[in-house]
């Protein structure tokens, strides 16, 4: 069976590579197609330019292609209803519907969804003026948390420490800071405690748990600076206990399919909840309706199952016929490398070498961020560029892998974090 993977980043790497390994391709004799993928996905796909907003066009390749089903890597195609628009012509895709992906598209109608299933999570306010917003405000102490409504890649999101700075944030996204996704805005109590990621897939009434992990969304050190996309991640994130993703499965995901399905929007996909583990259990953050990234690629290296049948099982409501999937014991470690100046104005163009060199210490190199120049050198093209990725029976042991082959890697103009993983590492060193 064909299969066309949409995205670009290193996720789509980690993908690509799994599915090259499903029996749909290698043993089949099907075709991975990726658009517009990039230098790392190119050794396990066939690249195609595909305009994904142009919804007919991909249809269009996957009637030409006898593509058996589309896997979608980012949210924004989802969002912008590409799933549905190729379920129209009969094509089966991983990836919910526009309307199931209002889950991350957004903020509002989840925490509206959650009130109605009685799902755990942060006390919140939405609201569509400055003068409600500032007005709200009274209901809720500092740290305020006040968040666009919906896509802003990551940076929607304002922790204020005082109310002036609270009112200032709020002027500045009724203000347009953020477009139309802060034409409403959520104001949410503040939430303590430790963060962690928990992924299910489902085809809408089937619920697979699909692992769990742990990122690092600051630039610096010890989790300071900027907010990024991620800068290194680790799989399974050992605070969320067997006992802790059993309540966020029965507590958070299992009544999200069910009331999503119950209301006629049935979600299939992925789910990936951002949970906080409260003193009073988890409670979700935020939804993502597509994998993490960098979390997808540490769940890659774990899984032992053929990833095709499920994201195909998925995507042809036929995951219960599927025995639960198998991750691999022990921990996978990715650590980002990223390019000079990154999140702000990332240094492009720079060289990068030594990536055999890394894999020769038994790692396993995701491109995100990468292009071949004029003259076939690997260059940065993008912020986050490389995700040195390594599997160990202990998290400092994966660490220590991951950062050998890291050193592997000749990238003058990049950088990356040194402490991916210390919280556990710490934990695991008591
Ligand atoms: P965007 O929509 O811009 O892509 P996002 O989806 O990353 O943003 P969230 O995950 O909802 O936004 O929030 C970003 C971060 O802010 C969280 O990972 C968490 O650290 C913090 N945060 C969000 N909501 C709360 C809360 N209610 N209490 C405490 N911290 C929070």
């Amino acid at each position: 069976m064909n299969i066309l993977l949409l995205g670009s980043g290193g996720r789509e790497h980690a993908l690509a590579w799994k599915l090259a390994q499903s029996r749909f391709i290698a043993a089949e004799g099907g075709t991975l197609y990726a658009s517009p993928g990039n230098p790392g996905v190119a050794a396990h796909a066939e690249l195609v330019e595909l305009q994904v907003t142009d919804h007919a066009a991909v249809a269009a390749f996957c009637a030409a292609k006898q593509i058996g089903f589309v896997v979608v890597g980012p949210e924004a195609p989802l969002v912008d209803g590409l799933a549905d628009s190729l379920r129209g012509k009969g094509i089966a895709v991983f990836g919910p519907s526009r309307a199931a992906a209002q889950l991350e598209g957004s903020k509002g109608f989840t925490k509206d969804l959650c009130e109605r299933a009685g799902i755990p999570t942060a006390g919140y306010v939405r609201t569509a003026s400055l003068a409600d917003a500032l007005a709200a405000l009274d209901r809720f102490a500092a740290p305020y948390v006040l968040k666009a409504d919906g896509l802003a890649a990551g940076k929607g999101v304002v922790i204020a420490e005082s109310r002036q700075e609270a009112e200032d944030a709020l002027a500045d996204m009724f203000g347009g800071a953020f477009g139309q996704a802060g034409a409403e805005v959520v104001i949410e109590e503040f939430m303590e405690g430790e963060e962690a990621s928990y992924f299910a897939i489902t085809d809408g009434s089937t619920i697979v748990p699909f692992g769990c992990a742990q990122d690092h969304k600051r630039v610096g050190e010890g989790d300071t600076g900027p907010n990024t996309g991620g800068m290194g991640a680790y799989s399974p994130a050992p605070v969320l206990t067997p006992e802790l993703r059993g309540e966020a499965l029965q507590r958070i995901i299992a009544p999200t399919v069910h009331t999503m399905a119950q209301e006629g929007m049935p979600y299939s996909g992925v789910l990936y909840a951002g949970l906080m583990l409260t003193r009073d259990g988890p409670k979700l953050v935020e939804y993502n309706c597509r994998f993490g990234d960098p979390e997808c690629q540490v769940l890659m290296m774990r899984l032992e199952s053929d990833l095709g049948e499920y994201l195909y099982a998925c995507a042809t409501n036929s995951l219960s016929s599927l025995p639960p999937p198998k991750f691999s014991q022990g921990t996978a470690l990715t650590v980002v490398m990223a390019a000079k100046g990154y999140p702000d104005t990332p240094a492009k163009g720079g060289a990068i070498k030594g990536i055999a060199e890394a894999e020769a210490t038994g790692a396993k190199v995701f491109h995100a961020g990468t292009a071949l120049d004029g003259s076939g050198t690997l260059v940065a093209s993008g912020g986050r560029v490389l995700n040195v990725t390594a599997r160990a029976p202990a998290v400092a042991e994966a660490q220590q892998a991951a950062y050998r082959a890291v050193d592997a890697i000749d990238f003058p103009t990049g950088f990356c974090r040194r402490d991916i993983g210390w919280r556990e590492v710490a934990r695991e060193a008591k």
